[in-house]
């Protein structure tokens, strides 16, 4: 049995001061009690130092890496790195070397995340290949989380797109997450990989709102509205907020997400983080920036994800970076430190971060807490101020382009199936 003690455990539009019993066996909360008693204070105690206990959260956009890229991350180190973050499941995208588009595939790296991951990691199969090995291997196969390129070297366009939207339609799914820009709007030069200036004037954000618009037409001429849901990924674009929204009101199943470095960062950044800041879509001006972020404090936005992209600090500087930021372990501090400056809600928070994502997934809900939920949780410190650092990181990327900025929102411990998987060190007695 494990005890959290003097916890402010949070429901749905109340707080409510007590203590929480939890049996490791089951991973399960056993009794949420203002008052223990003397079997229940014996056991292994907790002190929550009156944080606030959410429920684990849900990051449905990973780049775990691992396979031949387990020097830059692997399922041990990204799910410390998840728990550390206040996560409890994570969606892994398939661009991993060798990518990730078989059933075959697909069963391999299970038994990996079997045997390393700390929390609930849920691959997500690439489409495109998903179709060239249909032709051998796959006839009808139902897998419910899927990823597409709409550019790069996996994309899937075109002839091949519609090709893809009903092959997706015959086997079924439940969320198509989609990384939307049009290569046709790219300007190549050679230094689009060395810095971030050169980086926006290659993937503009033209490639963005283009590809957006015309893959929504395409979902609609190819009759998959009432399919699955299509999810949008890293949206950075304000007007396309709108877009979507109105979409959505007309009943179109689409989802989108934003991540913390396209909310908080912009292109003045970039003299100072150099290649690090080099990402795709590439970071805004500040003024398209500062725009998401109302459309954040409107509650506009459905959900935040990481977009998790670890890369060695070696590879970042060099004249080839490759795209990418890590942010599992920054996303909840940033978001929290939004809710201590009352600019956000909790409740907000909770919505961006489990409750949409979990509804999008359609994983089973293990909040509002009570007697019988599974014990995926996180306390929170929403007083004490700190400041970001990437040495303190669980990931292998020990860098981040939050570097020194002051938050409040720190992670005292996260639970997964009721056993301890993260706790800094002055909480467990
Ligand atoms: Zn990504």
């Amino acid at each position: 049995m494990l005890v959290i003690k003097n916890a402010n455990i949070v429901y749905l539009s109340s707080v409510v001061h007590a203590n929480m019993v939890i049996d490791e066996d089951t991973g399960k909360i056993k009794a949420i009690k203002k008052v223990l008693n003397k079997e229940e204070e014996s056991h292994q105690t907790i002190d929550a130092k009156n944080g606030f206990i959410l429920p684990g959260l849900i990051d449905i956009h990973t780049h775990l890496r691992d396979l031949q890229q387990s020097y830059k991350e692997d399922y041990h180190s990204g799910t410390m790195a998840a728990a550390h973050g206040g996560f409890t499941t994570v969606i892994d995208m398939p661009n991993k070397k060798p990518e990730i588009s078989s059933v075959k595939e697909l069963r391999l790296l299970n038994a990996i995340i079997k045997e390393k991951a700390n929390i609930d990691v849920i691959p997500a199969l690439m489409v495109k290949k998903c179709l060239e090995s249909q032709k051998s291997t796959i006839n009808r196969y139902y897998y419910p989380y899927y990823k597409l390129y709409l550019s790069g070297t996996t994309a899937t366009t075109g002839e091949t797109l519609d090709f893809a939207l009903n092959w997706l339609k015959n086997n079924r799914f439940r969320v198509v997450m989609s990384h939307c820009e049009d290569e046709q709007f790219f300007v190549t030069n050679e230094d689009c990989q060395s810095t971030p200036h050169a980086h926006n004037i290659c993937r503009p954000p033209q490639a963005e709102e283009n590809s957006v618009k015309n893959f929504v037409e395409s979902l609609v001429y190819n009759s998959f509205l009432d399919v699955g849901k299509i999810h949008i990924s890293h949206l950075t674009l304000p007007t396309l907020v709108d877009y979507l929204h109105e979409k959505i009101k007309h009943g179109y199943p689409l989802s989108f997400e934003v991540t913390p470095h396209h909310l908080f960062l912009n292109t003045s950044d970039h003299d100072h983080l150099g290649s690090f800041a080099v990402v795709n879509p590439p970071i805004r001006p500040k003024e398209v920036q500062k725009q998401l972020l109302v459309k954040l404090l409107e509650e506009k936005i459905p959900i935040i994800a990481s977009d998790h992209a670890p890369h060695t600090e070696e590879e970042k500087r060099s004249k080839n970076a490759p795209s990418g930021i890590p942010g599992l372990e920054t996303t909840l501090p940033l978001l929290a430190d939004f809710v201590f400056k009352k600019k956000i809600t909790l409740n907000y928070l909770i919505r961006l971060c489990y409750l949409n994502p979990i509804k999008l997934l359609g994983l089973s809900p293990y909040w509002p807490f009570r007697a019988g939920t599974l014990a995926n949780l996180v306390i929170l410190d929403l007083k004490s101020e700190w400041k970001i650092s990437g040495e303190t990181f669980l990931s292998k990327a020990k860098w981040t382009p939050f570097e020194g900025w002051s938050v409040h929102g720190r992670v005292l411990v996260t639970l997964y199936r009721g056993n301890l998987v993260y706790f800094c060190d002055d909480v467990s007695k």
